[in-house]
C-alpha cells in the first residue's frame, strides 16, 4: 500500500503537442476553392502578402470553415477539475482520458504554489482575484496536503480489501491529476482560447479559471508556431473565433 509519504504534489500543468497536420496554407487552400478551384500548395505561397490578406479577410468577417482543414494533438497533464472545464468544449473536439476503472490512479495531487492567486473580491462576473497572503498560502497547502493523504489512504484501503477501482476512486478528489489526448483544429481551439484565456487584445473579455488558463496558453504557444499567418489574425481580430 502506498503511504502518504509517497504522494507526490505538483503546480503545473503539462502540454506536449503529439502530432499535427497544421499550416497557413490549409487555410488558403480550403478557402481558394471558392474561386480557384483546386490548388497547389506551392501556388499558394506565391503571394504572401495576399496569402495574409485573405487570413485576415476570413478572421474578420468570420468565414470560420477554412480554418476547419488542420489537427493538432496534445497530451495534457492536469487536475481533474481543469479536465472538467475543458471537456464542456464539444464542437470540433476528440478526447481520450486515462482511466481510473482499468488502472490504478497514482497519487499526484495539485498544491497552487505562491503565484497562485488566492482571494476572490467583488460579485461573481465581475471579480477579481488577489494575492494571499503567506498565512493563506501555508493554510491552503496544509489543508489541500492533509485532505489529499486521507483520501489517497482510504482508496488504497479500499483497493488492498479487495474493492474494485472504479468504486474505490469515489474516494478521490479533484485535484488528482489525470492525462488526456485532445484533438482540435484551429477553429475549435480558437474558441477555446477566447473563453478560456485572458488577452489584452480580446475583444469580448473572458475571465477563466487559472488553472484552464495555464493549459490554454501551452497550446495556443504551440498552434502560434504551426499557423503564424493565423494566430496573427485571430490576435488582431479581437481573439474571436469566426
Ligand atoms: C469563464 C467561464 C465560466 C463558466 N462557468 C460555468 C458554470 O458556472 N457552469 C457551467 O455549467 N458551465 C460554465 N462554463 C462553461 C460554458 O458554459 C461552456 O460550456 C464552455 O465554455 C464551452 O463553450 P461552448 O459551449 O461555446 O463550446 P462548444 O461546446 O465547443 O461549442 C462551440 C459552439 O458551438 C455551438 N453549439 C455547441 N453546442 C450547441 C448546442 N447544443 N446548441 C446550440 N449551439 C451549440 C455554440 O455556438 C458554441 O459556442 C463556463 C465557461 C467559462 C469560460
Amino acid at each position: 500500500m502506498t503511504t502518504p509519504e509517497s504522494l507526490t504534489f505538483r503546480s503545473d500543468v503539462t502540454v506536449e503537442l503529439v502530432k499535427s497536420s497544421a499550416s497557413d496554407a490549409d487555410v488558403l487552400f480550403a478557402a481558394r476553392v471558392s474561386t480557384a478551384g483546386e490548388q497547389s500548395l506551392d501556388e499558394l505561397k506565391k503571394d504572401p502578402e495576399r496569402s495574409k490578406g485573405l487570413i485576415n479577410f476570413l478572421m474578420r468577417d468570420r468565414h470560420g470553415s477554412p480554418f476547419e482543414h488542420n489537427s493538432m494533438t496534445f497530451f495534457i497533464s492536469a487536475p481533474i477539475f481543469v479536465f472538467r472545464e475543458f471537456m464542456r468544449h464539444r464542437v470540433g473536439w476528440s478526447y481520450n482520458e486515462e482511466s481510473g476503472r482499468y488502472r490504478e490512479l497514482q497519487p499526484v495531487f495539485y498544491v497552487p504554489d505562491e503565484s497562485r492567486k488566492l482571494v476572490q473580491e467583488g460579485r461573481p462576473g465581475k471579480y477579481v482575484f488577489v494575492e494571499g497572503t503567506p498565512a493563506q498560502h501555508e493554510a491552503v497547502t496544509g489543508a489541500l496536503r492533509e485532505s489529499y493523504e486521507q483520501a489517497y489512504t482510504a482508496y488504497q484501503k479500499m483497493l488492498a480489501d479487495g474493492v474494485a477501482r472504479e468504486v474505490a476512486r469515489a474516494a478521490l478528489p479533484v485535484g488528482l491529476y489525470s492525462s488526456m489526448y485532445a484533438t482540435c483544429n484551429a477553429r475549435s481551439l480558437m474558441h477555446f482560447l477566447g473563453l478560456r484565456t485572458q488577452h489584452e487584445l480580446a475583444k469580448v473579455p473572458s475571465f477563466p479559471q487559472r488553472e484552464i488558463e495555464m493549459v490554454g496558453e501551452k497550446m495556443e504557444a504551440e498552434w502560434a508556431k504551426l499557423m503564424p499567418l493565423t494566430y496573427a489574425a485571430f490576435n488582431a481580430n479581437g481573439r474571436v473565433a469566426p
